[in-house]
């Protein structure tokens, strides 16, 4: 391996710290805090973190400030955010095919919201780190026993017999994030996302015609304007990346990671004082874990040990907003989270339930909009709409979904706001978790691929739906 030698060293320039008051990635530990793991051996968890503290940074502050700015267009409504992923990726998922798929599946339906929203998509993947779950119990039954809850692979194992929490699984979880993302750099720079590769824009495996039809459509459209943009040379790396010339923004795309910041331990020993490339005289508090985290809708108490974490990093954040959330709540919150009041820095990810939307959406958006914060109001169709099948697991319906979806663009146009964007548990695999969809699945069929080890997700063809459906909404 070779390094260049031409790069001259810049002189060491006096530098300030800025950060947020009396905030230090420290300062949560003094706050109630909620989910948080009793580790049985405190003195192994400290070597995992002293070694995890040490380990590099898997994202840099030149990536977070790219987000921040897209995500400042989302706010803006200039761009479309897409979020997705697992509910809780395993360390099993950690492999090849299941990164391609869902990566694949994530590019296929920005490429139809692109065409249906006509501008830019801000995509962001629940993904390489999204491993931590909030649980609604800390203890289950297993064959008339009581054990421990699954709290995700960083924390304990699913099988019952390893329910006791590890300390080496956050350290399995830095590992199993930097390879994934590594993946993701290196298939992504390779042209993985270059239009001018058709294999990865074929919908090989959808039994739907008209979907499968409606998405060629856009397919050759698109294709046929880049050919056309090269017959008149105005696309400078027609033959991909691979051609030699620096990729140009038709052979790649930007796939940003995000996971729920729930494990505030491991949060903090990737938190860096780093310098800040968009003002080369400041070091900011970055979270090189990820480039966005978010507050789950357990764990947001203004006063709690989350927010106050969340309130000291620079990376754009999200929150989770359900139907408990009170308005004068959520102004308190952003004043604390936002308190620049900068655009984008916050994503609002409603999650009522359909029958919940009317009664809470249009109150949030009026608090919002009266406390002078530029947000992305993002909906996540999926955790109110969680309901028992016939056999007992959890699914979604896709219809519900859909209603949900559709009543939060309705309610923001009529309000005079945007819906933002969108953030799904999905998965890029043929699963059977979620009832409906262009594929008619059947309650009695969820049996048949039922996979997840925590929530329902839609699977590749119920991802492309959700996605046609935004596109079509958008043209209007
Ligand atoms: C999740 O996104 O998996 C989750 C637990 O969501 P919420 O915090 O909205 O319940
Ligand atoms: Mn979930």
């Amino acid at each position: 391996m070779s390094f260049p030698s031409s790069r001259s060293i810049s002189p060491v320039q006096a530098t300030t710290i800025v950060a947020a008051k009396d905030w230090s990635p420290t300062s949560w530990q003094s706050k109630p805090i909620k989910q948080d793991v009793d580790y049985p051996d405190q003195a192994h968890l400290n070597k995992v973190l002293e070694k995890i503290g040490r380990l590099p940074p898997m994202v840099v502050p030149g990536e977070i400030h790219r987000l921040r700015q897209q995500l400042a267009d989302v706010a803006l409504g200039k761009a479309f955010l897409l979020q997705g992923g697992d509910c809780a990726e395993l360390f099993d998922y950690c492999a090849q095919s299941p990164i391609e798929a869902k990566l694949k599946v994530l590019l296929q339906m920005s490429l139809v919201l692109v065409w249906g929203a006509r501008m830019p998509v801000v995509r962001i993947a629940r993904m390489a780190g999204q491993y931590a779950k909030p649980r609604s119990k800390p203890t289950e039954m297993h064959e008339g026993e009581e054990i421990l809850s699954y709290r995700g692979d960083n924390v304990n194992g699913y099988d019952p017999a390893d329910r006791t929490p590890d300390p080496e699984r956050l350290l399995g979880a830095y590992f199993h994030s930097a390879a994934t993302l590594n993946y993701v750099r290196s298939i992504l720079a390779e042209g993985f996302a270059d239009l001018h590769h058709p294999s990865n824009w074929n919908l090989h495996h959808v039994k739907s015609s008209t979907l499968r039809q409606e998405y060629q459509g856009i397919v050759d459209r698109l294709t046929d304007a880049l050919d056309f943009m090269k017959t008149i040379g105005a696309d400078p790396n027609a033959g991909g990346v691979q051609s030699g010339a620096p990729p140009s923004t038709l052979n790649t795309v930007d796939i940003f990671a995000s996971h729920e910041g729930l494990l505030l331990e491991y949060e903090q020993a990737l938190t860096r004082l780093l310098t800040d490339p968009t003002n080369p005289t400041q070091q900011k508090y970055y979270n090189v874990g990820t480039h966005f985290i978010w507050i789950g809708d357990r764990t947001r108490q203004l006063d709690g040990a989350h927010v106050e974490y969340f309130r000291g990093i620079e990376n754009p954040i999200g929150v989770k907003c359900g139907p408990s959330m009170k308005p004068e709540e959520l102004v308190d919150l952003l004043n604390i989270l936002d308190a620049d009041k900068q655009p984008g820095k916050v994503t609002l990810i409603t999650r009522y339930g359909v029958d919940q939307v009317d009664k809470y959406l249009p109150g949030h958006i009026k608090a919002v909009q009266e406390s002078g914060h530029v947000v992305v109001w993002a909906c996540d169709p999926m955790h109110g709409n969680t309901k028992q099948a016939v056999s007992g697991v959890k699914t979604r319906h896709l219809i519900d979904i859909t209603k949900e979806l559709s009543q939060a663009i309705r309610i923001h146009k009529q309000m005079g706001s945007h819906l933002g964007g969108v953030h799904f548990e999905l998965t890029g695999d043929r699963v059977t978790e979620c009832v409906g969809g262009s594929m008619e699945l059947l309650d009695a069929e969820l049996l048949q691929r039922y996979e997840t080890h925590c929530d329902p997700r839609l699977n590749y063809e119920q991802a492309l739906d959700m996605a046609f459906l935004i596109a079509k909404y958008q043209e209007k």
